[in-house]
């Protein structure tokens, strides 16, 4: 059994950034993705445009071509495939990564089909897989889905969609235009500013006109066969309903990381623990890179500005040997 210098677990655009960043560097590495390659990405709503320009989402200084500035989630799945297979990377798909122990100085990792044996370990797991719970009665009927993929299916029927930040507005928008009849239930006052710039005067508008209706301030507290329960500061107000998008939000997989033996604090964030300077983990050798590495501080870290985690723990690596 070979020792890889690094393997990285993830294939999302961080992870591809990483195994990039090894080669480049001679160091011999393995990428294992449980999913497709850039599984995230290709999970996204069919027709989703990047709050990003390409330029922001390029990795290695290879250029993202697109004839708009916002590139849309199919022209990001086309760049990342190319770039990783022009690269020539070592990558396992639809492996799923169980265990990672350290001992006597190497990583062992146990995945759904092998095991492996690296000095070095990089964990670009990114926050997808798990959705943020609403928590309520009726969550796991059919009809709910915490994942937004295209909008035709929602012809013609009634609508809920939890949440005022950019998964939700995209989703009530691109369903009222394929003819649902939208209500958008939101917690806070207002409509999140972090919502995309071109995209935000566009749901204001459809809210004002009365085109898509909105309870804010408010939650889902219960929801059945064939309506809803909002709580609003009203009162309680039960509508028909067909379908719930709870968009809500995702995050990290804790459990894998603390079964990792990475010290996840229970305080409110949960970000792991790391060195901001080397994204070295509790453990020596063990890396987070991406957005993993926000806790459930999920908007704060995004491919823009977590692209340069790949050459940080490179430079660590190469320093210790
Ligand atoms: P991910 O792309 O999530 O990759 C993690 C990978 O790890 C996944 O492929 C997953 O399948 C795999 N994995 C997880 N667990 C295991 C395991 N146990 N074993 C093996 N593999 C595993 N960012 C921007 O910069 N600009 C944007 O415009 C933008 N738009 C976004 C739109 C949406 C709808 C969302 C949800 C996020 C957006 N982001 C954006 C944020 C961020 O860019 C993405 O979350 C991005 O995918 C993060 O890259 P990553 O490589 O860190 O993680």
């Amino acid at each position: 059994n070979s020792i890889y210098d690094v393997i990285i677990i993830g294939a999302g655009p961080i992870g591809i950034a990483c195994g990039i960043a090894a080669k480049n560097n001679n160091l011999s590495h393995l990428i294992i993705e449980k999913g497709c390659l850039v599984n995230s990405l290709y999970n996204y709503p069919i027709n989703m445009t990047f709050f990003s320009s390409s330029e922001r989402l390029e990795i290695e200084e290879i250029p993202f071509v697109t004839t708009n500035p916002k590139p849309k989630r199919a022209e990001a799945l086309e760049y990342y495939r190319r770039v990783h297979d022009k690269y020539k990377l070592n990558t396992c798909l639809f492996e799923e990564v169980l265990a990672c122990n350290k001992n006597e100085g190497v990583f062992e990792i146990k995945t759904s089909k092998a095991q492996y044996i690296a000095k070095h370990v990089i964990v670009a797991t990114g926050f997808y897989d798990i959705p943020m719970y609403l928590n309520i009665p009726g969550e796991n009927l059919p009809k709910v889905s915490h994942y937004y993929k295209d909008p035709h299916y929602y012809a013609g029927m009634n609508v809920v969609v939890v949440g005022a930040s950019n998964s939700s507005i995209d989703a009530a928008l691109e369903t009222y235009r394929k003819g649902a009849k939208v209500t958008l239930v939101v917690r806070a006052t207002d409509i999140s500013h972090r919502v995309k710039y071109w995209v935000r005067p566009d749901i204001l508008n459809r809210i004002s006109e009365g085109s898509i209706d909105v309870y804010f301030e408010s939650n889902l507290s219960a929801i059945r066969q064939n309506e809803v329960v909002i709580s609003t500061p009203k009162g309680d107000v039960t509508i028909p309903n067909d379908f719930v998008l709870a968009l809500t939000g995702y995050r990290p997989n804790f459990e894998l990381l603390r079964k990792f033996s990475i010290n996840v604090p229970d305080e409110e964030c949960m970000i792991p623990e790391h060195n901001p300077e080397t994204m070295e983990t509790n453990i020596g050798g063990l890396y987070l890179a991406g957005v993993v590495c926000g806790g459930l501080n999920t908007h704060l870290w995004f491919i823009e500005n977590s692209r340069i985690h790949a050459k940080m723990i490179m430079d660590s690596i190469l320093s210790k040997n």
